[in-house]
C-alpha cells in the first residue's frame, strides 16, 4: 500500500520512516511526488495535520499521513505551541527558535521549566475520507539551561529528560524512536494499519 507522507521536514521524515518500517506500508515523501506548501492556519496540532494530510492526498490521489507537532512550555502559557517551527520568526532555524527559548526563560529555576512535546498524527485513506484516523503523543521534560547534544533535531539540544540526565539531542535516534511524542503517536497508527490491512 503506498501512502504519501505530507511533510518536507527531513528530521521528522527519517524519524517516521524509522519508526514505521516494520509496516507493510510504502511510504512515499515529497522526493518521489510533488506536494504542495501548506500554510498552517489551523490554531490547533490536529487542525493544521488535517490541512497537510489532505492536502497531499487530493494532489496525489493517494492516502496520506501527516504530522503536526511542537513544544509547550508550562511557565510561557504553553507557548511556543503550533508555532514552535517559526517561533524566533518565519523562516527561524532551530539555533534561533532555541536561543528565543532559553532568553524567556532566563533566570527561571530549573523546576520551573516544565515542558511538553505534542505529536498529532492523521491518516487519511483517500483524499476527502470523512474518517480520518487521529492519534496523540505527549513527552514530558524540562527546558535545559543551556543547549546540547547533537542529534535529534528542532528543540531537541534543549529539551532535558531527567531520567536520562541526558537531552533528547544527546540520546540515541532509536532512543528517541521509541518514547517520543512521535513514536507514542506513530505506535496508534501502525496498529490501525495493521488491523485495517488484515481485514
Ligand atoms: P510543524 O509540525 O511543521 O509545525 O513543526 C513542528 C516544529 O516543532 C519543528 O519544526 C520543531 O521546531 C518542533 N518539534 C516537533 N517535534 C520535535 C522533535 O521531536 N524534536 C525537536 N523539535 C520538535
Amino acid at each position: 500500500m503506498k501512502i504519501i507522507l505530507a511533510s518536507k521536514n527531513n528530521d521528522k521524515i527519517e524519524e517516521i520512516e524509522k519508526i514505521l518500517n516494520k509496516t507493510s506500508i510504502e511510504l512515499l515523501t515529497w522526493r518521489d511526488i510533488t506536494i504542495p506548501d501548506v500554510e498552517e492556519t489551523g490554531s490547533t496540532f490536529v487542525e493544521n495535520a488535517l490541512l497537510k494530510a489532505k492536502s497531499a492526498s487530493e494532489v496525489t490521489g493517494l492516502g496520506s499521513i501527516a504530522d503536526d507537532s511542537g513544544i509547550e512550555v508550562d511557565y510561557l502559557g504553553g507557548k511556543p505551541g503550533i508555532k514552535s517551527a517559526r517561533y524566533a520568526g518565519k523562516n527561524a532555524t532551530n539555533e534561533e527558535n532555541n536561543n528565543k527559548l532559553l532568553e524567556e526563560l532566563d533566570g527561571v529555576p530549573f523546576e520551573d521549566r516544565k515542558a511538553c512535546y505534542r505529536c498529532a498524527i492523521v491518516y487519511m485513506r483517500f483524499p476527502n475520507d470523512p474518517y480520518p484516523f487521529i492519534s496523540f503523543g505527549s513527552w514530558e521534560g524540562y527546558i535545559g539551561l543551556n543547549s546540547q547534544g547533537k542529534n535529534g533535531f528542532g528543540y531537541d539540544p534543549i529539551f532535558y529528560l531527567s531520567e536520562y540526565k541526558k537531552t533528547s539531542a544527546q540520546i540515541t535516534s532509536s532512543q528517541k524512536n521509541k518514547i517520543s511524542h512521535r513514536a507514542k503517536a506513530l505506535m496508534q497508527l501502525e496498529y490501525f494499519i495493521n488491523k485495517t490491512l488484515k481485514k
